[in-house]
């Protein structure tokens, strides 16, 4: 950081204050990771200089050759780690990534069926504030409420009564394993596409902790930045040859210009360490750190929506400790745990308030958290929540969550001076 210190030091200033509070805080964002230094070494390279409209050896400018190989590595990678047949590695984001596969799969104004987002879904699986619900159709499903599952026969009813084009699989906020077979059984059963959106499970499907949404799926949709610990980005996957050129078609020209070289080569790197038997070993202690995470949390007197988790991340229903999720969020930052507010199934509060939060095991198992200890931080969220008023306690949390964080720098190696 030798040149940005001294050419912009209030920029400067912030990125040393932000590594400051990521090494600060446990990180317990179910959507967040935190990426190898070889990552960020491909983000923060000459690649960002580089226009590269349109795909490897069909480019709309010159000196494209070795961006090509670049990006050509990501493609093949991100194919094998999910055995499939063609990877479009250009989408920004997530929310990209949707627009484009929606653009490939259907029309403005076609029925489409998505998980509501307050049942766990994502914004562009159908809210009406996003692109996605202004520009078709969407209606939606959710969870069974005895269960806390997804309603698969609730899906089914509503598929055969509207005959939608596509439904939409994946969420941002459930614990549970997916039956994709299922979902593509409804969809196909009415003569829809399925698309799954598998942004917060990718790492474990590359690390086959979580069914594969392959070979069920018509289309999948992912984020490059959660547990498959990638740069911030998007992806399109399928094995359809037709829908392949129709997704290459909606991601350039369709919804993008350029596509961000830097990010596809930081996608590049990730992906060939998620091809490695040390992250299928990480996803692992993702899962099991997620569960003690769970119990730890449940032995405090909180109750985990459905129960329990089977994949990296928990919805804690905070009533039992008469607590806002906007409060525990803020009281849980004041303490070193980072979490986020989240509405649980029939929430009784606004989305900005909300009564339960979301925590993930990603983060702070990169960082080298154990299960013991996630156990551990379980039972301090809990602690914090119903003792949200007294200074005493909250201190003692403070002071053994320095002590955890101690035990696990972050980027060691990194000085930024
Ligand atoms: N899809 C799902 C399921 C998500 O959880 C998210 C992000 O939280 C997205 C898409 C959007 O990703 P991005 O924020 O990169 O646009």
């Amino acid at each position: 950081y030798d040149h940005v210190v001294q050419t912009d030091p209030e920029v400067f200033s912030a990125l040393a204050q932000e590594l400051g509070r990521q090494r600060g805080t446990i990180e317990l964002i179910a959507s967040e990771n935190i990426v190898s230094p070889a990552v960020m070494e491909a983000m923060g390279s000459v690649l960002t200089n580089k226009y590269a409209e349109g795909y490897p050896g069909k480019r709309y400018y010159g000196g494209c050759e070795k961006v090509d190989i670049v990006e050509n590595l990501a493609r093949e990678r991100a194919c094998e780690l999910f055995s499939c047949s063609f990877a479009n590695v250009q989408p920004h984001s997530g929310a990209n990534a949707n627009l484009a596969a929606y653009m490939a799969l259907i029309e403005p104004g076609d029925t489409v069926i998505g998980m509501s987002l307050d049942q766990g879904g994502h914004l562009t699986h159908g809210s009406p504030a996003n692109f996605s619900g202004r520009l078709y159709r969407f209606l939606s499903y959710g969870l069974d409420p005895a269960t806390e599952t997804i309603d698969y026969e609730g899906l089914e009813r509503l598929a055969r009564a509207e005959r939608p084009k596509l439904i939409v699989g994946g969420a941002s906020a459930y614990p549970r394993t997916i039956d994709f077979e299922r979902l593509a059984a409804i969809a196909h059963g009415v003569g829809a596409k399925l698309m799954v959106d598998m942004a917060h499970i990718a790492g474990l499907v590359a690390a086959g902790a979580h069914p594969s949404p392959f070979p069920h799926a018509d289309v999948v949709t992912s984020t490059t930045h959660k547990t498959l610990r990638g740069p911030r980005g998007g992806l399109i996957l399928t094995n359809d040859g037709e829908l392949a050129r129709a997704i290459d078609k909606a991601v350039f020209p369709g919804t993008q210009g350029g596509p961000l070289m830097h990010v596809i080569a930081g996608k590049a790197v990730a992906f060939g360490e998620a091809l490695q038997p040390e992250f299928h070993a990480y996803i692992d202690h993702v899962v099991e750190n997620a569960a003690a995470l769970g119990e730890g949390l449940v032995a405090g007197g909180l109750r985990l929506v459905s129960g329990g988790t089977d994949n990296h991340l928990c919805l804690v229903d905070l009533t039992p400790a008469s607590v806002t999720g906007k409060d525990a969020e803020r009281l849980l930052d004041s303490v070193g745990l980072t979490v986020n507010k989240n509405a649980i199934p029939g929430e009784p509060r606004s989305p900005f308030v909300t009564s339960g939060i979301r925590v993930g095991s990603a983060a702070a198992t990169t960082r080298g958290f154990t299960a013991e200890e996630f156990r551990e931080i379980g039972e301090l969220i809990a602690r914090a929540v119903f003792h949200a008023e007294d200074e005493a306690t909250l201190a003692e949390v403070r002071a053994r969550t320095a002590e955890l964080l101690e035990c696990h720098p972050l980027y060691p190696e990194l000085v930024m001076r």
